[in-house]
């Protein structure tokens, strides 16, 4: 079986083009060396593979289902968690005085990446209870803290983000969910939520929601949302779980994939009182949730890149060993069917994978690493940081979920009738990541966010940050053998991206909101590919400096590197300014066409 992973790719994004050894300089992470960061790397590769990637087939094809009144999951899942929980990895980016080590955030979205790779679906119980943790401890009380956060960084409970329900997705300003004030303080909930991951199982001995929901008489619209903590069991004074909290499976549905993670609809209040605790003040749940959500979004664009990779790695083992055909100038029938990756279209279609997935790598890491410089970088730069960040955002999560998808589709297509069959995990990893480009926000809300509010966002300064940071890339690769073709097309979509967005941004006022947000989607698509264009530069001016000095697989490793990104500029990047001159011409097609002409 293929490696689900490239351990190599893994440490040359790492060290390489980002420069985590040299995190240690920071206070925060001041015990740490890289040995410390391999010796976690190498305990996760082992953990994954061990634990995770033994049942990626098996959590496909036993979906979860009810039994008893219990939902049943495939018995491995239990081992999974175990040995997730024993390596430490529910509190590792956490203070040390928390049971954590403190380790930097893109450090542990590589750990991550790891369980992501090998299978997805059992992976979303820590992702979500990772990031629970992680709203729980920036904004619960000290008592709150205190009573749900230590059970959830040892692995005891898990928990899930409870946000959507059935006539409210895209939409949360109309949730209904209610909350009642009581007494004592608490409040009663009551309403229905739909879509929760990992809204019931057995795994752990308690389930956390994190519960949206409107306070009585709260105004309408997103600034009367709340946040709760819903605990499947109530707490007793002595911190365990203990009665029910009548948090009820309405149902379980029934996935295209991800099949492992359960999602359920949720009755809060039935048979009995649900209990919830307000986090915070009254009115800023959405903003709070956001705080999940945000990292989620990197961590969806993340696992979308781990599939599309471990798709890619699949497909080239394949297409290594199969032989077939022979190429256009040999006419000699006696003569041996070559190896597929002869045809220069499998080439292309693995090229194009290779793009795609170590271009999305790199953007996810470099994501990453933006969470780390917010939090400890130079205190000077932490506001631009976190501009670009909140820019960069919805591209991290949308251009990996859309372009592994094409990624995978082509890993099918490299494996002929092989990659339709169950026999290859490429079928499964294709139909996992459909889900990316929906939850979290779909690749249509993602847009209007990119265009609506980030670009303008502060004055446009994450944008005027995105660009600087490119144009200091582009002056400083400009001597490097090899990079030419990168650097060329990199520059010229970066100028058709700035004329477009200054040309839209100009119209503005004439235009209004509805034509102006009309092309978002051309906009996530142009600065997607161009940011992606951008990691590529990176990549090949690093691949540049060290070929002279490789030997061997090393050396091919990095003419790998410099080829895909010339693969990028030569094939992907001309495709900015069709979505450039769409942008700016304000095309008003879509918004022009009426209901009663489909
Ligand atoms: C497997 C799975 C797991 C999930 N896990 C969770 C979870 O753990 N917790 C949770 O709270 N939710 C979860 N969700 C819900 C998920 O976030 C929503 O499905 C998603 O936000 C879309 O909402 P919706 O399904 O209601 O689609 P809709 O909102 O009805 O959207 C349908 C289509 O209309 C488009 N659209 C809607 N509104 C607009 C708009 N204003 N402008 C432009 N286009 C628009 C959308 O882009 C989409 O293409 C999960 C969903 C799935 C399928």
């Amino acid at each position: 079986m293929a490696p689900f992973l490239s351990r190599r790719d893994l440490q040359f994004q790492l060290y390489e083009v980002l420069d985590t050894a040299a995190l240690p300089s920071r206070p925060r992470f001041a015990e740490h060396s890289r040995e410390v960061y391999d010796d976690v790397l190498n305990l996760a590769y082992s953990v994954a593979e061990r634990y995770f990637a033994n049942h990626l087939r098996e959590a496909d094809l036993h979906e979860p289902h009810v039994v008893d009144g219990k939902v049943k999951l495939p018995p491995q899942m239990e081992g999974a968690m175990r040995a997730f929980r024993d390596a430490g990895f529910f509190s590792a980016h956490h203070d040390e005085e928390l049971g954590g080590l403190q380790l930097p955030w893109v450090v542990m979205q590589a750990v991550q990446a790891h369980f992501q790779a090998a299978n997805i679906s059992t992976s979303g119980y820590p992702f979500l209870t990772i990031g629970n943790a992680n709203l729980l401890r920036e904004f619960a009380s000290e008592e709150q803290q205190a009573k749900y956060l230590t059970p959830l960084l040892e692995g005891r409970w898990f928990g899930t983000m409870a946000l959507s329900e059935p006539h409210a997705g895209s939409g949360l300003a109309d949730i209904t969910t209610t909350a009642t004030p009581k007494e004592d303080g608490t409040y009663a909930i009551t309403g229905t939520k739909m879509w929760i991951s990992g809204g019931e199982h057995e795994l752990s001995e308690n389930i956390v929601h994190l519960v949206l929901a409107r306070i009585k008489s709260a105004p309408a619209g997103v600034r009367g949302i709340s946040l709760f903590i819903v605990p499947r069991y109530r707490v007793g004074p002595d911190g365990q779980p203990g009665e029910s909290n009548h948090v009820v499976l309405a149902g379980l549905n029934h996935k295209m994939g991800y099949r492992g993670t359960t999602n359920t609809l949720l009755n809060f209040g039935e048979g009995g009182e649900t209990v919830g605790e307000l986090v915070g003040e009254p009115g800023q749940g959405l903003a709070q949730m956001f705080r999940m959500m945000n990292e989620a979004r990197i961590g969806v664009g993340m696992g979308a890149v781990m599939l599309g990779y471990a798709g890619y790695l699949a497909s080239l083992e394949y297409a290594r060993d199969r032989r077939q055909g022979r190429l256009p100038g040999n006419k000699d029938p006696h003569a041996e069917p070559v190896p597929i990756t002869g045809h220069p279209d499998v080439r292309r279609m693995l090229l194009r994978q290779k793009s795609f997935v170590e271009g999305g790598l790199a953007l996810g890491l470099y994501a990453s690493s933006l969470v780390d410089d917010l939090h400890t970088g130079p205190e000077e730069e932490r506001a631009d940081t976190g501009l670009l960040l909140d820019l960069l955002t919805p591209i991290v999560k949308s251009w990996p979920s859309k372009y592994s998808q094409e990624a995978l589709s082509d890993a099918i297509q490299v494996m002929g009738g092989a990659g339709y069959t169950r026999d290859s995990p490429v079928e499964l990893y294709y139909r996992d990541n459909r889900l990316n480009p929906i939850h979290e926000g779909t690749e249509g809300i993602q847009a209007l966010d990119l265009l609506g509010r980030k670009v303008t966002q502060s004055g446009g300064r994450g944008l005027t940050v995105l660009l600087e940071r490119m144009s200091a890339d582009l002056t400083a690769s400009g001597d490097l053998e090899g990079v030419a073709e990168i650097r060329a097309a990199l520059a010229t979509a970066v100028a058709q991206s700035t004329a477009a967005l200054r040309g839209l941004l100009a119209q503005a006022p004439a235009l209004g909101p509805d034509r102006f947000l009309a092309n978002a989607h051309s906009a996530l698509e142009m600065l997607g590919h161009t940011v992606v264009g951008w990691m590529w530069l990176r990549q090949a001016a690093v691949a540049a400096r060290k070929l002279p000095e490789a030997r061997g697989e090393g050396a091919d490793f990095y003419r790998g590197k410099l080829h895909a990104a010339r693969f990028f500029a030569v094939h992907e990047l001309p495709k900015v300014k069709a979505h450039a001159d769409l942008l700016a011409s304000a095309d008003p097609t879509t918004l022009e066409m009426q209901e009663a002409w489909f």
